[in-house]
């Protein structure tokens, strides 16, 4: 890519932006000017637009994408921790039902490490954290950043969301991806990733990489690249970084929307049974954070601390700690069901025959949830956080008139009609049984953190 710019001419948003579109390299200081933009307005929503299909199409290249990231993080404030806890926090690129970060931030607080997680709104046909956060009445995504500093330090972690002090940038554009079809570019979701990592003061990651088809990277190959953006930009921004790339090929867990992952997630924290898939990622997650803080050795002996917080009911203190610091209802956990919004209409979706599911779109099944009124098709659009599938179906599992492909959570009729005809679509039945994928498809490991097992349990 041409670097030239030829003249020193004073920057204006549509050159940056034909530049970047006509496939040139940007410089450090038209980026700084476009982040700018963004963050203080000066660049309207159509140029946002136009300047994520550029890039979209174009790409970055790493020094231009590790441009883009440390300007996005330092479009706002950028965190630093004095704690006495190790201070760690997961990702995940995107996907359908994915409530692990639910579970894992008051988890791993449990198990002695400090998570303040900036997390985001749903974005394309993935659920965001922040809007299944949004469906607990009186919790504040985007409190002041003393108030985040001090949630963290009593209960140990608190999930946020990017704000007018935290990574802006991301804010306002991960807002306009979400509507403009610009979410699928490696370097866009690294810079958006990691700009709020680092915005928020985290050095050590461990990312979840999907790949399926409900992931905004499909193939494995598409995926291990963006593992690998991430490790090498997060890396050089002086992080530790490790990543599993894990499947998306069908829904994790049992439901998905946003009131009702949030049951979902307590049920598992509360020690109901959980989904085998969801348990696994959990467990999965949090053993790389407890390697990664330095809190454990290796994996089995994190797998164990993991498992004696949830069944102790530290975990889900954890939790209802964070939820009442944030505004929310105290006991949360014990009283989810009162306090979650509940659609006022709940309809079987039975599939056309009788069969065994053998392959799930789980993009479609994204999109039935954001039809249903649980994602946005305009930047400032509201979404409905009662809304969403229960009871999904999972691969290999067999379904018909008894056991329909899930349970629609809708508003109304011809809103649960349309959802069901698309689910219809999603899912692709056989007559025999299939086995489901692993779950983990791919681990990088970091350099470990020295580990001092003598940290407590808390
Ligand atoms: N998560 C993010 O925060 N940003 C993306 O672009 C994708 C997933």
């Amino acid at each position: 890519m041409e670097t030239e710019r030829g003249e020193a001419a004073a920057l204006q948003p549509q050159e940056c932006i034909r530049r970047k579109r006509d496939g040139r390299e940007l410089a450090a200081d038209e980026i700084a000017f476009l982040v700018e933009g963004i963050t203080g307005g000066s660049l309207s929503d159509a140029q946002v637009g136009a300047l994520a299909m550029a890039i979209f199409f174009q790409g970055l290249s790493p020094a231009e994408c590790e441009r883009l990231t440390t300007a996005m993080a330092d479009s706002g404030t950028r965190l630093r921790w004095d704690l006495d806890r190790p201070v760690v926090d997961k990702h995940s690129t995107g996907g359908v039902g994915d409530k692990v970060s639910l579970v894992l931030a008051p988890l791993l607080a449990a198990c002695g490490a400090a998570v303040p997680m900036v997390s985001g709104r749903s974005l394309g046909h993935t659920g965001g954290t922040l809007d299944k956060l949004g469906a607990i009445p009186g919790y504040d995504a985007t409190p002041p950043v003393e108030r985040f500093r001090a949630v963290v330090r009593e209960a140990g972690c608190a999930i946020v969301g990017q704000s007018a002090e935290l990574a802006p940038a991301d804010r306002r554009l991960y807002a306009v991806r979400d509507v403009t079809a610009t979410v699928e570019s490696t370097g866009l979701i690294t810079a958006s990733i990691l700009s709020k990592k680092l915005a928020a003061g985290i050095e050590r990651l461990v990312l979840d990489v999907k790949a399926g088809s409900g992931a905004f990277v499909p193939d494995l190959a598409g995926a291990r690249a963006l593992a690998g953006s991430l490790a090498e930009v997060g890396g050089r921004a002086g992080m530790s970084v490790s990543a599993l790339v894990t499947d998306m090929n069908q829904v994790l867990g049992r439901s998905a929307g946003n009131a009702v992952e949030v049951l979902e997630a307590v049920d598992f924290l509360a020690g109901a049974a959980a989904d085998e898939r969801l348990r696994e990622l959990v467990l999965a997650l949090s053993g790389e954070m407890l390697l990664l803080a330095g809190l454990e050795c290796d994996l089995a002996s994190a797998r164990r601390r993991a498992l004696a917080a949830l069944a102790s009911g530290a975990a889900a203190e954890r939790f209802e700690k964070m939820v009442a610091a944030l505004g929310g209802p105290a006991r949360f956990v014990s009283e989810a069901r009162r306090h979650l919004p509940a659609a006022p209409l709940r309809a079987a979706v039975a599939p056309s025959e009788p069969g065994y599911v053998v392959a799930v779109d789980v993009r479609a099944v994204g999109l039935a949830i954001l039809e249903l009124g649980g994602g946005r098709r305009v930047e400032s659009g509201a979404i409905d956080p009662a809304v969403g599938l229960t009871e999904v179906a999972a691969l290999g599992e067999a379904v018909g008139p008894e056991r329909p492909l899930a349970l629609c959570h809708a508003r109304d009729e011809r809103a649960a009609a349309a959802a069901a005809a698309r689910l219809r679509r999603a899912f692709a039945l056989g007559p025999r049984p299939v086995p489901a994928g692993p779950l983990v498809l791919e681990r990088f490991a970091c350099t470990r953190m020295p580990c001092s097992r003598s940290a407590p349990m808390v």
